[in-house]
Parts: C-alpha cells; sequence; structure tokens
C-alpha cells in the first residue's frame, strides 16, 4: 500500500508551484516561475536601470565626441548616430541583465 505523499507537488511532469517563489503569494503557477506582480515589479525595476544608465553613459559619450570631433558635418552626422546607437545598445543590455539578474 502507498504513503500518501507529504507534498501537493506533483512528482512528475506538470509541476505547479502553489505560491510565488519571491513574495509568497497564494497562486498557481508553473514551477520555477514568479507571478504577475512579481514580474511586473523586476520588468519596471530593469527598464528604469536601462534607462539610467544608457542616457549617463550615452551623455558623456556626447560630451566627448562634441569636445573631440571635428567640424566635418559627415563626421558629425556618424557621431550622432553612433551615440543613438549606444544608447539603445546600452539600454537593451543593461534592461536585459538587470531582468536576469534582480532579485
Ligand atoms: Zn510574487
Amino acid at each position: 500500500m502507498l504513503r500518501p505523499r507529504l507534498s501537493q507537488t506533483p512528482l512528475v511532469a506538470g509541476l505547479v508551484e502553489h505560491e510565488c517563489p519571491r513574495c509568497h503569494a497564494a497562486v498557481e503557477l508553473p514551477f520555477g516561475t514568479l507571478c504577475r506582480t512579481c514580474r511586473d515589479q523586476i520588468e519596471r525595476r530593469a527598464s528604469r536601470l536601462g534607462h539610467l544608465a544608457a542616457a549617463v553613459t550615452t551623455a558623456a559619450l556626447a560630451i566627448y565626441a562634441v569636445i573631440r570631433m571635428p567640424a566635418d558635418p559627415r563626421a558629425r552626422l556618424m557621431m550622432t548616430l553612433a551615440v543613438v546607437v549606444w544608447y539603445v545598445l546600452v539600454r537593451l543590455t543593461v534592461q536585459r541583465a538587470a531582468r536576469e539578474l534582480l532579485p
């Protein structure tokens, strides 16, 4: 005769969490996932951090470019494009890293 299991979690496929591992709210979730509130919170923090890091580094790059670049209009255009690309790449990179690493 089989003994009753102590855990409410099934042992095979379809593992279910009965509470969010981060905020401990009682919800039904696939194993290893967070609740909607926690995911939104992490996404907002990651977005803010990505924007802040991109803004600060882009401002430093833009100041350096204004000081060091020659007055040639083509060089200025290319530097402007480089600054825009820098902002986008830094924002996406920091946002992704923060989304993965934030508790
Ligand atoms: Zn949660």
